[in-house]
């Protein structure tokens, strides 16, 4: 048998993203997956389409890893060389394996098309490869063994990708190939507390944790909005594993207290959803500096006319009166962004649209428009839930405009979760 894979380097392969015009993010999702079979990836590389470049990169991180995956250049076009470079560079001579010709004819005659001749190089297949079957594109991707090392090339689009990859880690040539240790992780999320607060809460039960055999390893990440506690351990027996992991998870939510949000990863725009629709409720926003962000963040999710009404975007002093009926006396009297704007929205937006809760957001997003007294940053939630007193609160965010506005709906959000 094959030794255990441990070190992996991924090869990012098109000009394309060199530049602006695409990021790489295939290889930010091949290190997740390999993590979890507990292959690291010690580097990566970005190669523009380039014969002599790409043997070159391949060459050197062949001689350092045991795994390295290749992503993009599969297409039938001239510029897309990977499959012919690693071809070569491994001395593995190709030849066009039929099936797959006549799967990519039949991918063409379904949009009633004929196959044009170049698709053929895509049936092209080095000595011993094992084509990857590929149920969203036409190019496989091909996994090949030699000299004790793996490689592997998977197409560009990450929507051909990522089934491709899930399905080698999980029952495949991949999953084979990893050692008995698996990494398993858990991970808490918190908001309304800043990373260093989050840190110094923490940092006395994650020390104690790191002279543990084997150690639960943990990493800070901190978003505007949001604090992200992820935990992972390395082991071979996966009940023991997550045994500690969730005694680990119940530890920070104790020091976390209602903070913490959320334990399976469900960003918090998602988990008031799902409140709403085991409670029955539907909610309309009235949004002022967030411009919509806090509906578009919830409706975002399938499913989400359960519970969302709808909303208004007054942006004008003008609107909240017409469309909110907010008194012009107190818009001229404490200003649009104060706490008793804020409150008559959320009354106006909840009379207007029926529905069980509203939410009303005013603010400063910035750059321009501060003062001394409302600097850049104050933001005015506003939330009434069925059976509570109205919460009004005045906020005071960090950052430039797009981050005082995430934070804005976050907060909102935040409220509601804890009034439900
Ligand atoms: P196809 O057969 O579809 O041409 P391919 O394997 O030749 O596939 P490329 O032509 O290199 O792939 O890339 C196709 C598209 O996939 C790119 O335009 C880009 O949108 C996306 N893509 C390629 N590489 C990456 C990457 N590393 N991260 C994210 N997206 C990528």
């Amino acid at each position: 048998m094959s030794a255990a894979l441990t070190a992996a380097e991924i090869i990012a392969v098109g000009s394309e993203l060199l530049g602006w015009s695409r990021l790489d993010t295939n290889s930010l999702f091949i290190t997740e997956q390999l993590a979890a079979l507990g292959i690291d990836v010690k580097g990566k590389s970005v190669v523009g389409d380039d014969r002599e470049r790409l043997r070159a990169v391949f060459t050197e991180s062949l001689r350092r890893s045991d795994l390295v995956i290749l992503t993009g250049g599969l297409g039938p076009t001239d510029d897309d060389l990977t499959r012919e470079v690693v071809a070569d560079a491994l001395a593995l001579p190709m030849s066009e394996e039929p099936a797959i010709t006549a799967t990519i004819a039949r991918r063409f005659s379904r949009r009633g098309l004929e196959m044009p001749d170049v698709n053929r190089r895509q049936a092209m297949v080095p000595r011993g490869a094992t084509p990857l079957p590929n149920p969203h594109g036409s190019a496989p991707g091909l996994f090949i063994e030699a000299e004790g090392k793996v490689v592997v090339l998977l197409p560009g689009p990450p929507r051909e990708l990522q089934p491709m990859l899930t399905a080698l880690c999980e029952r495949g040539l991949l999953s084979a190939r990893a050692g008995a240790e698996r990494v398993f992780k858990v991970s808490v999320f918190t908001t309304q507390r800043s990373e260093s607060h989050v840190e110094e809460l923490v940092q006395p039960i994650y020390s104690r944790w790191r002279d543990q055999h084997p150690p639960v390893e943990t990493t800070i990440l901190a978003t505007p909005g949001q604090v992200e506690l992820h935990l992972s351990l390395r082991a071979a027996d996966e009940a023991a594993a997550m045994k500690r992991l969730e005694s680990a998870r119940q530890q920070l939510v104790a020091v976390l207290g209602d903070s913490a949000f959320t334990t399976d990863g469900r960003p918090l725009h998602r988990l008031v959803g799902d409140m709403l629709r085991q409670r029955r409720l539907t909610l309309a926003a009235a949004e002022s500096c967030t411009g919509g962000l806090l509906l578009e963040r919830l409706t975002g999710v399938p499913g989400s006319s359960a519970y969302v009404a709808g909303g208004i975007v007054a942006y004008t002093n003008t609107l909240k009166t017409t469309l909110l009926g907010v008194e012009p006396a107190l818009l001229e009297q404490h200003g649009a962004v104060s706490e008793p704007v804020a409150a008559a929205m959320a009354d106006g937006m909840r009379e207007r649209s029926g529905a069980d809760v509203s939410i009303a957001i005013t603010g400063i997003a910035g750059p321009g428009g501060g003062s001394p007294e409302k600097p850049v940053g104050t933001v005015v939630v506003a939330v009434l839930a069925p059976g509570r007193p109205m919460s009004v609160r005045t906020h005071s965010f960090p950052g430039g405009r797009e981050h005082v506005r995430f934070q804005a709906t976050q907060a909102a959000l935040d409220t509601l979760r804890r009034l439900l």
